[in-house]
């Protein structure tokens, strides 16, 4: 049978968790999809309605199927963790079952089982804030948002993968060299995501013979990244200096992830790799 693969982090046909979800699907795969609570609506009824058709087109002329779509916010482990102001919050009170625990409890009772966890999300309310200038609720949710999420969905997740699935997660440069702007504690994020990867690759593979990997990417024009405000200055800064001079598309990205998920890369865990036009390389801009 076809590998089932589960990709949080989907809430429009921008980013990289779409793309991702679509080499998956043109390789095969089932696709369940995790979105953000306060983004199920207008991507729900954007499906239903056909906005994405265009998009949802996959190499052999079909269109990708996303079999089930699960509200899903990722900084809420169980019912208990969730604050009273946020149950009472209308866009959150219209869905249920959305905390990690209860999400993969429904996949499960839903499908048995997964092969493949993708984590394509990430979230730092002081992005724009330079670290010096981030305060402590603004680094520890950025740490929770974007790096505690993926330990959190792997640890729920793992004990219903079939051994040799795999996971992937997104990265980003920052973690390792100064970008200015990616503030907030975003670059401790990503820093910490990437550790996780090494330390998780160790304990996944041992106990549940599961992969796990992360892929740095290059700057993509994603609704996450407009937010961060510099996305353009990346591209551009990309174009110019990097060994291949070309847009990173996000389908690029999500071919890679779909080979990580792959029995080709069987033997890959505990890596990150680079899927940006090798911008890592260089050691001065030309
Ligand atoms: P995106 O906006 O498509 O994806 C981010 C997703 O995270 C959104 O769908 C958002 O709804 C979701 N999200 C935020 N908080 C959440 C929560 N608490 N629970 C569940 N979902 C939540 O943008 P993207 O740029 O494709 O981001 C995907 C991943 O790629 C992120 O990890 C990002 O850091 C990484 N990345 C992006 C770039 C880039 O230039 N765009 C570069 C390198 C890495």
């Amino acid at each position: 049978r076809g590998k089932r693969a589960f990709i949080a982090g989907v809430s429009d046909d921008n980013g990289y968790g779409w793309a991702i979800a679509k080499s998956l699907a043109a390789a095969g795969a089932e696709i369940l999809v995790g979105t953000w609570v306060p983004t199920l609506n207008i991507f729900e009824s954007s499906l239903r309605r056909g906005k994405f058709d265009e998009s949802r087109k996959l190499p052999d002329g079909s269109l990708m199927e996303i079999t089930k779509v699960y509200p899903l916010d990722a900084v809420y482990d169980n019912p208990e963790d969730v604050p009273e102001d946020v149950k009472a919050n209308k866009r959150y009170s219209g869905s249920s079952n959305w905390t990690v625990q209860e999400v993969v409890e429904a996949v499960k009772h839903d499908f048995g089982n997964i092969d493949i966890l993708v984590h394509s999300l990430a979230n730092g309310p002081e992005v724009s804030k330079p670290l010096l200038e981030t305060s402590r609720n603004g680094y520890l949710a950025a740490v929770s948002a974007s790096s505690y999420s993926f330990v959190s969905l792997l640890k729920h997740f793992v004990p219903i993968m079939n051994p040799g699935g795999a996971s992937i997660s997104l990265t980003y440069i920052a973690s390792e060299r100064i970008i200015p702007g990616y503030g907030g504690g975003m670059s401790s994020a990503k820093a910490a995501l990437e550790s996780d990867t090494r330390v998780l690759a160790f304990e996944a593979g041992r106990k549940h013979k599961v992969r796990v990997n992360t892929i740095s990417a290059g700057p993509l024009r994603s609704r996450a990244a407009k937010a961060i405000g510099f996305i353009d200055m990346m591209i551009d800064y990309s174009s110019a200096n990097a060994p291949l001079q070309k847009e990173l598309s996000a389908e690029e990205v999500g071919n890679a992830a779909a080979f990580l998920a792959s029995p080709l890369a069987s033997a890959i865990t505990g890596a990150v790799v680079y899927v940006d036009n090798g911008l890592n390389a260089m050691g001065v801009g030309v």
